[in-house]
């Protein structure tokens, strides 16, 4: 491409949240470039649901349509990685991978977060398929199947909870600690008809369908129990790639998942130009929520070189 034309835009992270930023900015006639690395955190999954029009879509469909949009108001896309990000006389310089670089006044880092599954042996080929983080994504898709829940905190028993009302067949199975420590919770979910079982979860059990993709059979405990099951919920850690953001002096903020970069209403971090959206600011924001992000940071961003 031709970086020697003034770039008013650089938007780091294709998924829907910088695509959504890169729309509504290239619609105010704003000079916007995409780096995308083309790694979106659900790219395991065979459908994304809850977008409304586009449920059931898989994540590559809905980045193509998405692509495609951006395309035709001149939004140029760059299949790179930024490794490097600084920012000298109010403009922000960034070292791509590929050797090249690029320099604009404003940046939106909307770069996501990676998934770091627990060491759990199985997990790993049957994550987004039967093993699942998420009720409102894949909850529907698993509804009444056999369940088991793996509950390693306390507060992650609400997600149980959800889980309990799209299956009549869910056991919970955690530590006898965590028992101990969150009876009142557990006892609510017993009473809904959810079974209970005491045990550290050691193992998944799978066997290949007809086309060899795995699929979960069973779930073993540590002391040799195995829990037959078609579908297994657990948490994965967070781990937001906010490496730009921080290396660029932008405030971090407590979450639930860790801290995780502050952004004010309108998506813009303390420094002046730099902007987020999507997970990697919001570690519980999902599609919609991104692509609204990605909106908000594109029309505020407009506003302060309209008004600047
Ligand atoms: C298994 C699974 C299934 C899910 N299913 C659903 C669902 O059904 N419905 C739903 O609403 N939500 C679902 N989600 C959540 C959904 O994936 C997120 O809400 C969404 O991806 C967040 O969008 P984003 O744009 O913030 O980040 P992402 O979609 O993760 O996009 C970030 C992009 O930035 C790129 N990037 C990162 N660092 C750099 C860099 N340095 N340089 C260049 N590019 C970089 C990445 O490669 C990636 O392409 C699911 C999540 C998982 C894990």
């Amino acid at each position: 491409m031709d970086n020697a034309s003034h770039i008013d835009v650089i938007v780091v992270g294709g998924g829907l949240a910088g695509l959504s930023a890169a729309l509504v900015a290239a619609r105010m006639r704003l000079r916007v470039v995409v780096v995308d690395a083309g790694k979106p955190r659900n790219a395991v999954a065979a459908h994304s649901q809850g977008y409304l029009t586009r449920d059931g879509a898989s994540p590559a469909e809905l980045l193509r349509l998405a692509q495609e949009e951006v395309a035709a108001y001149g939004v140029e896309l760059l299949h790179d990685e930024v490794l490097v990000a600084t920012k000298t006389s109010g403009e922000f310089q960034l070292e791509l991978a590929s050797g090249g670089s690029l320099q604009a006044g404003q940046l939106v880092v909307a770069t996501g977060v990676k998934d770091e599954l627990p060491e759990l042996p199985g997990l790993a080929e049957l994550w987004g398929r039967d093993a699942l983080v998420c009720p409102f994504c894949h909850g529907w898709e698993a509804r009444d199947l056999r369940t088991v829940f793996w509950a390693t905190s306390g507060i992650d028993l609400h997600r149980a909870a959800l889980v309990s009302r799209l299956t009549g067949q869910l056991t919970v199975v955690g530590s006898q600690q965590l028992i101990a420590e969150n009876a009142a919770a557990l006892e609510q979910l017993v009473q809904r008809g959810v079974a209970l079982q005491e045990g550290e979860v050691a193992a998944l059990e799978s066997d290949g369908d007809s086309a060899g993709v795995p699929r979960l059979r069973g779930v073993r405990l540590a002391d040799g129990r195995v829990l037959p099951a078609q579908a297994f919920y657990f948490l994965s850690r967070m781990q937001p790639h906010d490496e730009i953001l921080r290396s660029l002096g932008a405030a971090m903020g407590e979450t639930p998942f860790g801290p995780f970069v502050r952004v004010d209403q309108s998506g813009q971090t303390g420094v002046p130009g730099l902007w987020a959206a999507g997970n990697v600011t919001d570690p519980g924001a999902q599609l919609v929520h991104a692509a609204a992000q990605g909106y908000r940071v594109g029309a505020s961003l407009a506003a302060t070189i309209a008004l600047g």
